[in-house]
């Protein structure tokens, strides 16, 4: 198969979620195989049976169920993929933001240790392990995704204090590693994202008009995002395209952290 990805070897945490989903369909119909992982093995066979009916054609396609929390499940994912060639890419891109995350009085310790193992912890796994399979596999490049947040760049009067600290620590790591590892051929670069149209962020909006509203009001476009509209900055940061971008805040957010009032 042809396309911006066509030989790539990629693994994508995450999945069966909003973005995972839409970079797998993305990943597929650009040539790469892909490996969909998550902790929730029901959405992972759903989320790969979507795949496979959009991308009919797709090379190669498998799932496993991975807590990216732990580094043992880590570690034997990058490890499957040696037997195709060993990783090329690896999006880390799993992550929570949990109901009771607050702001600093009220955000329980139990909730800040869960979302910084999952979100931090978990991508700190998928790095290191990708850095030994590229190393083992002797890759001479090789590329490393992160998913970020804008609420690492801005700061919310709208608190979840555990996920921001999470996601700064994310630029914060991945910025690092791309100057350790750069003379290797390996980039790593952060995804910021500005909330979306995906059920981490409309679960927790729910139907609350005022709650939504607060948040609208801040897109210059008047919306929020879409996950293929993350996905399609993966694809380019996946790509021999994005050979020079490295160590980057790539920020796919429709101008929201850009703006100081917005259009009426
Ligand atoms: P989502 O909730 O739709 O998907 C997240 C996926 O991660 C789910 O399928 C879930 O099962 C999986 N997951 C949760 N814990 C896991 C674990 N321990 N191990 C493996 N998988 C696990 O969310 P999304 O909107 O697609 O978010 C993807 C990433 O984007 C997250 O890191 C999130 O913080 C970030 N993000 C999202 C938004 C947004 O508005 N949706 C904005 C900025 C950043």
């Amino acid at each position: 198969m042809v396309g911006r990805l066509a030989g790539k070897n990629a693994i994508i945490t995450g999945a069966a979620g909003g973005i995972g989903l839409e970079t797998a369909i993305l990943f597929a119909k650009e040539g790469a195989n892909v490996l969909l992982a998550d902790i929730s093995e029901p959405a992972l066979e759903k989320a790969v049976a979507k795949v496979k009916e959009l991308v009919p054609a797709a090379s190669r396609l498998e799932t496993r169920k991975c807590d990216v929390s732990k580094e043992a499940d880590v570690q034997a994912m990058v490890e499957s993929l040696d037997a195709w060639g060993g990783l090329d890419v690896i999006f880390n891109n799993a992550g929570i933001m949990h109901a009771r995350d607050d702001d600093a009085i009220n955000t329980p310790e139990d909730i800040w240790d869960l979302t910084h193992n999952i979100n931090v912890k978990g991508v700190w796994f998928g790095c290191k392990h990708a850095v030994l399979a590229l190393r083992r596999n002797k890759k001479t490049k090789g590329s490393i995704i992160n998913t970020a947040s804008v609420v690492a760049l801005v700061g919310a009067a709208t608190p979840q204090l555990a996920y921001t600290a999470s996601k700064g620590a994310v630029l914060a790591l991945t910025r690092e590693l791309a100057m350790v590892h750069a003379r290797e051929g390996f980039r790593f670069n952060s995804l910021c994202p500005a909330p979306l149209n995906t059920p981490l962020l409309q679960d927790w909006l729910g139907d609350d008009k005022a709650k939504r509203q607060r948040r609208e009001v801040h897109f210059p476009t008047g919306r929020f995002g879409e996950a293929v509209e993350q996905a399609h900055a993966v694809v380019f940061l996946a790509s021999d395209e994005a050979s020079f971008v490295n160590g980057s805040d790539f920020v796919v957010d429709g101008g929201m952290t850009k703006a100081y009032v917005t259009p009426e």
